[in-house]
């Protein structure tokens, strides 16, 4: 028995437990100097039109190439990043990284970045958004922020006035893994939101002859009222060629998944481009 936090808690001494939580604090530690060395680099996923298969957009999706552990998904240290705060200068370097890329394609794509809700909660994000957008010289129209449901919902205040001043200086909102959280329809409207990204584990459960399966009623649901608020519907996680013709069928405007690429280097969109 080890006592935690000296406080009068009391844990079993768990061998596997305490390698987890070993490996993450030396994650965690590791980030700092990671973002100063560049290890952390970006990889695009196409978001293509299922109205003409052209590609519209990008998502830029932050990877971590780890001199020991190797590559490592956001899913590894992004909530750590957000733990430690490091989430703020990563996620600016992922918006900067990833507007400089795109002004070298040979056309520029709508690029998509996540943001954290601690970004969102941070005062500076509008004036470092901007500052960006001026250095980088990039289109605001050509930028698009995703915050998932959670990070928008929670949002009082200063946060909301931020994303009214992010949508001011002509940068698109969307809203990621839409219909996973708890929406508050009433106050979506009022919301700066110009699209809804409909979660892949809602895709997922799209199949011929399952049309009328729980999940396809849901999508065409998402996607009827995205378009009764005049918002765009990009539909995540698309594997099959079935689910992108259900959407389609359902009205769906972009789908972004497998089906069409996975996540991948500058030169594969280069090539979606030409
Ligand atoms: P997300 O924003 O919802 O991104 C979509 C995730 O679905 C990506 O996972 C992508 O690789 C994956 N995906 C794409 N197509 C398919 C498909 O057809 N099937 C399946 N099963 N998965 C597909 P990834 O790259 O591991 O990213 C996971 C999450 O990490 C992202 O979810 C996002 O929430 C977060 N993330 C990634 N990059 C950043 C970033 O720069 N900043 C912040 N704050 N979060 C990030
Ligand atoms: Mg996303
Ligand atoms: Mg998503
Ligand atoms: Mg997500």
């Amino acid at each position: 028995w080890a006592k935690v936090d000296g406080k009068n808690r009391w844990a079993s001494y768990d061998p596997e437990r305490n390698a987890r939580e070993i490996a993450r604090i030396t994650l965690s530690n590791a980030m700092p100097a990671a973002l100063e060395r560049e290890e952390f680099y970006v990889d695009y996923q196409p978001i293509v039109s299922l109205t003409d298969g052209t590609l519209v957009g990008v998502e830029a999706l932050v990877r971590w190439a780890h001199p020991e552990f190797g590559r490592l998904g956001p899913d590894r240290f992004i909530g750590l990043a957000e733990e430690t705060g490091l989430i703020v200068p990563l996620g600016l370097w992922v918006l900067e990284t990833s507007c400089r890329q795109a002004l070298k394609w040979a056309r520029t794509p709508i690029v998509s970045v996540n943001l954290a809700a601690r970004q969102v909660a941070e005062p500076d994000l509008v004036a470092d958004v901007s500052a960006i957008i001026e250095r980088v010289g990039f289109p605001p129209s050509a930028l698009q922020l995703e915050l998932t449901e959670s990070a928008i919902m929670g949002t009082t205040g200063e946060p909301l006035s931020a994303l009214r001043r992010l949508a001011d200086l002509g940068v698109r909102i969307a809203i990621d893994d839409f219909g996973t959280g708890y929406s508050n329809l009433a106050y979506l409207r009022h919301l700066p939101v110009h699209a809804l990204k409909i979660a892949g584990s809602f895709v997922e459960g799209l199949r011929v002859g399952a049309a009328d399966s729980v999940d396809a009623r849901i999508v065409t649901a998402l996607v009827s009222l995205a378009h009764t608020l005049k918002l765009d519907v990009i539909a995540e996680g698309v594997e099959t060629g079935e689910q992108a013709e259900l959407l389609r069928h359902i009205g769906a405007d972009s789908a972004q998944g497998w089906l069409y690429a996975k996540p991948g280097p500058p030169e594969d969109v280069e090539r979606w481009l030409t």
